[in-house]
């Protein structure tokens, strides 16, 4: 049996989806599941989601993400555990912090993978490459630790089971001499899920016409509980800010439900969302590419239909 690290992640106080879907999966494996926590104490959410143990740091250099300080926490934190496989998301996090902390524990590492098993110590991860034109198998070689980053919402999650505890461990680490500081950071005022971790996404394209009309689109979001995402040509309009931004140049996601308002789904729109479970497009022109994508498309008007489809919502959902 072998050790799983999962590298789990917070967001106000709350394990994120993500990390829920690897622990969980990781359960599944039948092999140890480890679950590493920095800036906080709390292991008790990561064990409700299947670790056994917790490695924990609530040293208060965690509160940010510095990638010195958490390259050298999870590098010494994975060799301590002893664990063969780490799992983490394919997050902005993990994206910076596992290639450095491959580097420094001569690890390999696979990002992006969009489906993984784990039979004894082979683990095989699949991932797109191209914008998604085309997929590979990846394996590991001449490696002891596999380092797999995995996209979120590609593993099943199930309710959180309290009765569960794991062994809950402080990580004691060098602490090495920082060269970058994080003094201050501005959050951004959104109360909304980011859209890599969010369930249901509406998306508006330049079919809306102008940067006011995505009120249209909020009212949509509101109703549902999803977050309202871009196209390139509607932030370089400066109609949205970037972080809404679908796409090669923007966020990958995978949600169960994308509805593409006035997105003609260009190839480089098409490689962020193409992964999502079900895409609803609604576009007046009845060959817009994006239907060739979509599971339901709607041909018509964006300003007749996402009103309907709000009022209809909400009597449909107030029940
Ligand atoms: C290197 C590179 C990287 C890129 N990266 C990205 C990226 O990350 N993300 C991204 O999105 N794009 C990206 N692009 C841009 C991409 O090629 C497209 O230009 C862009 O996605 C088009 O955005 P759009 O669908 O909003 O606009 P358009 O292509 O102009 O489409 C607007 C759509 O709205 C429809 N429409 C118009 N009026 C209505 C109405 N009243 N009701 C319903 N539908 C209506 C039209 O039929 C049309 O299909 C990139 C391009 C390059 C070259």
């Amino acid at each position: 049996m072998s050790k799983i690290l999962v590298f789990t992640e917070f967001q106000n106080g709350k394990i994120k989806r993500s990390s829920q879907e690897l622990l969980q999966f990781a359960a599944t494996t039948g092999n140890t599941v480890a679950a590493l926590v920095l800036g906080s104490t709390d292991g008790a959410q990561a064990a409700h989601h299947g670790a056994t143990e917790v490695l924990f740091s609530a040293d208060a250099g965690f509160n940010s993400y510095n990638p010195e300080l958490f390259t050298v926490a999870t590098a010494e934190a994975i060799q301590k555990s002893g664990a063969t496989v780490v799992l983490a998301s394919s997050s902005s996090t993990g994206k910076d912090l596992f290639p450095r902390v491959a580097a420094k524990i001569k690890a390999g590492v696979v990002s992006d993978g969009i489906e993984i098993k784990i039979t004894g110590d082979d683990v095989k991860v699949k991932k797109p490459f191209y914008s998604g034109k085309c997929f590979a198998t990846a394996t590991f070689e001449n490696t002891n630790v596999k380092i797999v980053l995995m996209r979120p919402n590609q593993l099943p999650v199930a309710a959180a089971d309290v009765s569960k505890s794991a062994t809950v461990t402080e990580l004691t680490f060098t602490k090495p001499s920082l060269k970058t500081i994080i003094k201050d950071i501005v959050k951004g005022t959104s109360e909304k899920l980011d859209l890599t971790e969010a369930n249901i996404i509406v998306s508006g394209g330049r079919g809306l016409k102008e940067a006011g009309n995505f009120k249209m689109l909020n009212d949509l979001a509101d109703v549902l509980g999803a977050t309202v995402g871009a196209t390139r040509a509607v932030v370089d309009a400066g109609w949205v800010g970037h972080s809404m931004q679908v796409g090669q140049t923007g966020k990958t996601v995978a949600p169960s439900l994308y509805i593409a308002v006035g997105v003609s789904g260009a190839i480089q729109h098409l490689a962020g969302m193409s992964g999502s479970k079900v895409i609803v497009a609604i576009n007046s022109d009845p060959n817009a590419p994006i239907f060739q994508k979509a599971t339901y498309g709607i041909v018509g008007d964006a300003f007749e239909i996402v009103p309907a489809l709000t009022a209809e919502f909400k009597k449909v959902l107030a029940h």
